[in-house]
């Protein structure tokens, strides 16, 4: 057994004690929900020596933001999240996507900011020991030649093909959502877009922050047609599962017409993936099947496949068609 020294940090002078601490120190890492964090720790693939606990920091809540937007505080839980009336009302695709992103028992443990800092679900980077460019850079990638009918499509590269497995983070990318950090030394704002990196030659580094960042909130704009969304989400089965594909969409329609659309992609990339393609192929023209089906196929025009996984492309295909469609025909938000 390997022994692991634990640290409690609270109140408000406890988010500058946390960050200094992980900051001062490589081998410290910050525990919050711990549902991934502990499931890495059990598996071998994470080895901190000193787990600094951020659970009592304040850093809960959803408060109104004076442009109209939300801030989520980095530790409010999944479910304190989904069950807001500001959420449920104004954004009802970050709602759905957060009930279906996890069973009740996780949704009431995982933080937000841990939900943005999640690892990959790819068996060969989880079981420690295949070759994981992700784990150990230059080792090669297993999925590659291997087991590979859950990965990505999109945003892929020669060094790893990982799908990026939140369901919230879809839509706050289609929400262009802002993340907030805090530093030793600084506070930083980072477009969702920018946060999120693709794999390319260097897969290990999933985000831009540095060692010791503490994330402390998600600002999402709660624009008016995002309160006519929704989050569609195909998986092998109807429980706690992970998308083989999903939508987060938002559609304002006028005398027929696309005036305004939000698509984001889960399942398909390696970060959730903007589907801006779709989006500019939309905007001005008919809000109909032949125009969506369109806007679908521009998005995914340069998905590239593993003989696992090659039926992707078209279940994403039908997935956004679906999504648009349900939109156009009476507002759903399921
Ligand atoms: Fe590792 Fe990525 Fe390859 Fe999976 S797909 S084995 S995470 S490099």
């Amino acid at each position: 057994m390997r022994p692991i020294s634990y640290v409690r940090t609270e109140g408000a002078d406890g988010i500058d004690r946390a960050v200094g601490l992980v900051t001062a120190d490589p081998d410290s890492h910050f525990l919050a929900g711990g549902t991934t964090e502990v499931d890495l720790l059990r598996q071998h693939v994470l080895a901190p020596n000193r787990l600094v606990d951020i659970n009592r920091l304040p850093l809960s809540g959803v408060e109104e933001l004076p442009d109209g937007g939300l801030r989520i505080g980095a530790l409010t839980r999944m479910s304190e999240v989904a069950a807001a009336p500001a959420v449920q009302e104004r954004l009802p695709m970050v709602a759905r996507a957060l009930v279906l992103g996890a069973s009740a028992q996780l949704r009431h443990m995982a933080s937000m900011g841990g939900n943005m800092m999640q690892k990959v679900r790819c068996g060969y980077y989880r079981d420690g020991e295949s070759p994981c460019n992700k784990r150990e850079p230059g080792a090669g990638c297993a999925a590659l030649g291997g087991v590979s009918r859950t990965h990505a499509v999109l945003g892929t590269s020669e060094h790893c093909i990982a799908t990026h497995p939140s369901d919230v983070a879809v839509p706050l990318v289609a929400l262009d959502a802002v993340i907030r950090t805090r530093t030793a030394d600084s506070e930083r704002a980072y477009a969702i877009d920018e946060f999120f990196l693709p794999p390319g030659d260097t897969p290990d580094r999933e985000h831009p922050l540095t060692h010791g960042e503490l994330i402390t909130a998600i600002d999402v704009p709660t624009p008016p047609l995002a309160r006519r969304s929704l989050y569609l989400k195909v998986r092998d089965r109807e429980s706690y599962e992970f998308a083989l594909v999903s939508v987060a969409a938002a559609l304002e329609v006028r005398d027929g017409k696309v005036s305004g659309v939000r698509i984001a992609l889960g399942g398909v990339g390696t970060r959730p993936w903007r589907a801006r393609r779709a989006e500019d192929a939309l905007v001005g023209g008919p809000a109909t099947t032949a125009s969506f089906d369109l806007a679908a196929r521009a998005e995914l025009a340069e998905a590239r496949t593993t003989p696992m996984n090659a039926f992707k492309p078209e279940l994403a295909r039908r997935t956004l068609v679906r999504a648009l469609e349900t939109l156009t025909r009476d507002g759903s938000q399921s």
